[in-house]
């Protein structure tokens, strides 16, 4: 069976806007796939290095919300980057035989700079991290890396890097310790927050996986609508509406298209119309809501589920690990 490899950075709890992108997919890949999935707790410090304070407790609230939709331990590989330090081992090795140049071109190097400009990231952790993420894939020899197209030169340069690394040291650019990853194209779609804008963390806009019905509906009836909808007598345009994008995705057909043509013949009012969307949106959070509340009655279990998942892990990395050194023909006792 074919491995696939992905991780999530512990920033903050998950949202919808991940749960019909990343999340759904990895509770999809499982089916085909077996799947190593990670806290990339690392990756957060990477631009978050003067806020860690906050990851032991994101990095629960993130597994909470994986087993609430659905990722199943017994099928996949939960587990936390920093507890295989085999990792840093590899990353070690691999950024002997990198070039600057090939992490300085990486596009979101200057992309992420320039966005996070109030940030020092002139760090060595933030330029190398797309060479520990190298080190992520491989060292669990994945064959397929979900990604979205503004993430194919990271897997592009980890290719690069599998075949310096089994050249140089196996003689063999195609055949050596390392597989080449490759992509498995799966675009985010764009899921609008409650002000319209891309639906974030950082913009306070978001609806949690974790947020209770009363939450939610605190969140929609405010939620920006068509601006040509001032009085509840204009007609409006849903193609205009963030409320009904997120209609798009959580409303049966029937059900959308009457909405749909309400709104443009003043048939209802923009309340009645996110009354609609609560009740669907209600459907998929409640049984997610259940989920976490019996996670919540056992204290101890997301603990028990990243380490027994991380043993699983390391016996892998440090599998491959030994290949790796004898590979590069360091001295074994
Ligand atoms: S009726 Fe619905 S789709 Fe139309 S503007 Fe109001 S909220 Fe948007």
């Amino acid at each position: 069976m074919n491995r696939v490899l992905s991780g999530m950075r512990p920033t903050g709890p998950l949202h919808i806007g991940h749960y019909l992108g990343a999340l759904g997919n990895w509770v999809r890949l499982q089916e085909e796939y077996e799947c190593f999935y990670f806290v990339a707790d690392w990756h957060a410090l990477s631009t978050m290095y003067d806020e860690s304070g906050t990851l032991a407790e994101y990095t629960e609230e993130i597994v909470k919300d994986w087993l609430s939709v659905g990722l199943d331990p017994g099928r996949s590989t939960l587990f936390l980057q920093s507890a295989i330090l085999e990792h840093s081992e590899l990353l070690v090795l691999l950024s002997m035989i990198t070039p600057l140049s090939w992490l300085e071109r990486v596009p979101s190097y200057k992309e992420v700079r320039q966005q996070m400009a109030h940030k020092d990231l002139a760090t060595y952790g933030f330029l190398g991290y797309p060479l520990l993420q190298t080190a992520d894939i491989i060292i669990y020899r994945a064959n397929y890396v979900p990604v979205g197209i503004d993430q194919l030169p990271h897997l592009e340069l980890a290719r690069e890097i599998v075949r310096r690394f089994n050249f140089m040291y196996t003689g063999n650019e195609e055949g050596g310790v390392f597989p080449e990853p490759k992509e498995l194209l799966t675009e985010a779609p764009r899921v609008p927050g409650t002000d319209g804008r891309k639906m974030s963390k950082s913009y306070e806009n978001a609806i949690y996986l974790k947020d209770s019905s009363e939450s939610v509906w605190e969140k929609l009836r405010p939620m920006v609508t068509d601006p040509a909808r001032v009085r509840r007598t204009d007609p409006g345009d849903p193609e205009k509406c963030p409320v009904y994008e997120l209609h798009v995705f959580f409303t049966p057909d029937d059900r959308k298209e009457g909405v749909a043509h309400g709104c443009r013949t003043a048939g209802i009012g923009c309340i009645d119309c996110k009354k609609v969307l609560f009740e669907e949106l209600e459907r998929v959070l409640e049984p997610l809501r259940e989920k976490r509340a019996e996670l919540e009655r056992q204290p101890d279990l997301v603990k028990q589920i990243l380490s027994e998942g991380s043993d699983r892990a390391r016996n892998e990395a440090e599998r491959t690990m030994s290949d790796v050194r004898d590979s590069v023909k360091l001295y074994r006792n």
